[in-house]
């Protein structure tokens, strides 16, 4: 079996780290190339001294620093890079087989981009960066020879439940795409109940473990949003032609009705291991190490519509999807800025709506034509969602 050179972006993170452990499964297959971290430098090193990688990137100096010193006594030199450039670097290097993109937020744009246009093999967790430039992240897929594989498990789901490469999905009679929501930690609140909740509460997921961010977004329903729009970009469908349908047991990760009446699900225990070892070996399949899903203790599965109304940053991430242009790279930075501010419990729960609200109102759309045009956008949006913060909080 030819061993296959992977570059994990965000290893130390929740995805990062549930790569590596499937990874780390199949030594006969991959082999790690390059491992990148941000703030958790002894998690990176300990993730070095196990898998061996050939490079370890960081975003700054300090941490660089901080890193060589506790790979120093290692045997095999790991060489310690820094910054985006570098990030880049390990994700287009020829030796690279396979990326996983599991940056957290607009960071990820451009490694995820390199990657596309050195023609690898992409698996995307970063949805934010379909989100801020879809259009030109697929312009960029389209004229390369990379292959992107979906990580969100929903997509990933609705990719699995697709015949193999099939691109005009309503040539092949896909009618609708039902997109999996658990609902999160709050499902079945009222706006007034959210007021008061907490970082802790809003971070403790029924169903999956996940990084702070995304369980943020998840909380408030702007990650079904964000998936909304991802959804759009990769399957190349209207956003009226994906329901957001609430499923509480996240057993079913999406599903795909065609026209004759056909309806296809994927299931499985929610467990990240599996659409990333789906991702990993496609179009074969490996262990994953997750539990046979028993659909006897299963038992009960359950749906029901979303609720728009005490979940408005639902409804803004939808809206952003029919505007187009360049609103949801604004609603995604906005965002960014708002759950940041919350988790520093800067602002309340249910006023990262109003920032991100805010911040749409305030922007005057145009059409992204280039990825300078999308960081001016992104920047733009940022600032006045900082500034808003800070009324808020006065
Ligand atoms: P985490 O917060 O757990 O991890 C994020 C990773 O990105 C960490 O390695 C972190 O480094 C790194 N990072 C953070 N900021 C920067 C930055 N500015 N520059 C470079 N690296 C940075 O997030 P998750 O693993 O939960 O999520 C990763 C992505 O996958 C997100 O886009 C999320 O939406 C998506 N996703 C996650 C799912 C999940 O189950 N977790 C499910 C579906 C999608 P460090 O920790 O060292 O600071
Ligand atoms: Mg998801």
């Amino acid at each position: 079996m030819i061993l296959q050179q992977i570059t994990v972006l965000g290893a130390t993170g929740s995805i990062g780290v549930s790569t590596l452990d499937v990874v780390a499964r199949h030594p006969e297959r991959y082999s790690v190339f390059a491992l990148s971290g941000n703030t958790k430098v002894s998690v990176l090193a300990e993730q070095c001294r196990k898998h061996r990688p050939r490079y370890a990137v960081v975003m700054d100096d300090d941490t660089a620093v901080h890193l060589r010193g506790l790979l120093a006594t290692l045997d095999t030199p790991i060489e310690v890079l820094v910054g985006t450039d570098a990030l880049c670097a390990v994700s287009s290097d020829s030796e690279v087989d396979i990326v996983m993109a599991a940056i957290v937020g607009a960071a990820g744009l451009m490694p995820t981009l390199a990657a596309v246009n050195a023609n690898k093999k992409v698996l995307l967790a970063n949805k934010e960066s379909l989100v801020m430039a879809g259009h030109l992240f697929m312009q960029a897929l389209k004229s390369s020879s990379a292959v992107l594989l979906p990580i969100d498990s929903e997509h990933n789901a609705i990719f699995q439940c697709l015949p193999q490469n099939k691109h005009d999905l309503s040539a092949i009679g896909v009618s609708k795409l039902l997109l999996s929501a658990s609902g999160g930690p709050f499902r079945g609140w009222s706006a007034d109940q959210m007021k008061n909740v907490t970082p802790e509460q809003a971070c403790a997921h029924p169903n999956w473990s996940m990084g702070n961010k995304i369980s943020v977004d998840s909380a408030t329903l702007m990650n079904k949003g964000l998936e909304l729009i991802e959804a759009c970009w990769l399957f190349d469908m209207p956003a009226d032609q994906v329901e957001i349908v609430v499923h509480p047991q996240s057993i079913i990760h999406s599903l795909v009705q065609y026209i004759d009446g056909s309806v296809i699900a994927q299931l499985g225990n929610p467990d990240m291991r599996t659409p990333i070892a789906h991702a990993l070996a496609w179009p074969e399949r490996i262990d994953s190490g997750v539990k046979d899903l028993d659909l006897f203790d299963v038992s009960l599965l359950e749906f029901e519509r979303p609720n728009f109304a005490d979940f408005p940053c639902l409804e803004l991430a939808c809206e952003s999807a029919r505007i187009g242009l360049d609103a949801p790279a604004v609603l995604n930075a906005a965002n960014e800025i708002a759950v940041q501010a919350f988790l520093d419990r800067r602002i309340g729960f249910t006023q990262i709506a109003d920032v991100v609200k805010e911040s749409l109102s305030n922007a005057i759309f145009s059409e992204p034509r280039s990825l300078i045009a999308v960081q001016e956008s992104d920047t733009k949006a940022r600032s006045f969602a900082a500034a808003y913060v800070s009324r808020i909080e006065s």
